[in-house]
């Protein structure tokens, strides 16, 4: 009996193998088009100060409206796209679409506000020049350096140690930010914010989840604050849902804060809109 169900376990095991297979196949030959046939699209998630909230900046989000199955999440072909490569191109894209709505948002008279953009560990490591295609996207779009900033991951960040301690600095070097994404989740040692030329860092929504439920989350939570002021690095917290989680974070100083709470990532309109809705002189960002 044990015999015939392992086998059953076998074959399902193989077919959904191979099934995997063909689909991450197809995937990948679909991104290939993607491109070409403007299927990529961005949104955009506000960042407002914890305190006051004013709109400094937003974080551009990847979207891939795929004809046959609608909106594919970053979450499953980001990661396909980092095995093959396809992620430098892409990259490039994002970067160029983001400073150039940026820009655009500030030719329309709309209140200066930061533009944060994901860049992906293989892209930040690839002998394809980032500093180079940061450069040009600035050069492009006519965007002020210090409106750009550029989330790295702290995995991402560690992986090429000195290499990518040089590659940050040029970064900084044309003026731009970098923010350390999902901060918490990696291998990295506290010592790493003192020693990578960081000027923000980004809290993960895991910790941000734990406000609510757990004093040891909320204690580690507090001692990343009183650390981050300490070196001068500003703090933004990711993934903030509810009134309470802000009420802690703007209590214990952090500067920023990015969740469903202020709002979910936005297509360019709905974020023009909550800009013109919540500029810094009228009125600012409350529910
Ligand atoms: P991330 O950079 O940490 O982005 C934050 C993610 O949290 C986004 O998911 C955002 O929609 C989601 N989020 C924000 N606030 C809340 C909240 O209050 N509740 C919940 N449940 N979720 C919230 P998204 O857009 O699905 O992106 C997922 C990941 O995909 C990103 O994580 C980033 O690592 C990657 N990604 C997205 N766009 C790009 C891109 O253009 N390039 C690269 N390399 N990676 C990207
Ligand atoms: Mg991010
Ligand atoms: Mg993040
Ligand atoms: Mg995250």
């Amino acid at each position: 009996h044990s015999k015939r169900q392992g086998r059953n376990g076998f074959e399902y095991f193989d077919t959904k193998m191979n099934h995997m297979a063909v689909e991450r196949h197809q995937i990948i030959s679909d991104i290939r088009s993607a491109l070409q046939k403007g299927q990529f699209e961005l949104y955009y998630q506000p960042q407002v100060s914890a305190l006051a909230g004013n709109v400094m900046g937003c974080e551009a989000l990847l979207r891939w409206r795929h004809p046959e199955r609608g909106f594919v999440s970053p979450v499953e072909f980001i990661p396909i796209a980092e095995e093959t490569g396809q992620i430098i191109e892409i990259g490039r894209w994002v970067l160029e679409e983001a400073c150039r709505q940026c820009r655009e948002w500030q030719a329309q008279g709309l209140d200066e506000i930061r533009m944060s953009v994901n860049i992906s560990a293989v892209q930040f490591s690839s002998s394809t020049d980032i500093v180079a295609v940061t450069r040009e996207a600035l050069a492009h779009s006519g965007l002020p350096p210090d409106c750009l900033d550029l989330e790295i991951t702290e995995t991402a960040m560690m992986q090429s140690d000195k290499v990518g301690v040089d590659k940050l600095n040029a970064l900084k070097n044309l003026g731009v930010s970098i923010s350390m994404d999902d901060f918490g989740t990696g291998y990295s040692s506290l010592a790493s914010l003192r020693d990578l030329p960081i000027d923000q860092l980004k809290i993960d929504k895991s910790f941000v989840d734990k406000i609510n439920h757990d004093s040891q989350g909320r204690a580690i939570i507090k001692a990343i604050l009183a650390l981050a002021k300490e070196l001068s690095i500003e703090v933004v917290a990711e993934g903030v849902e509810e009134r309470t989680q802000l009420d802690f974070l703007s209590l214990h100083r952090c500067d920023l804060i990015q969740g469903y709470y202020v709002a979910k990532p936005l297509p360019a309109d709905g974020m023009r809109d909550f800009l013109r809705q919540h500029t810094q002189v009228e009125s600012s960002w409350r529910p």
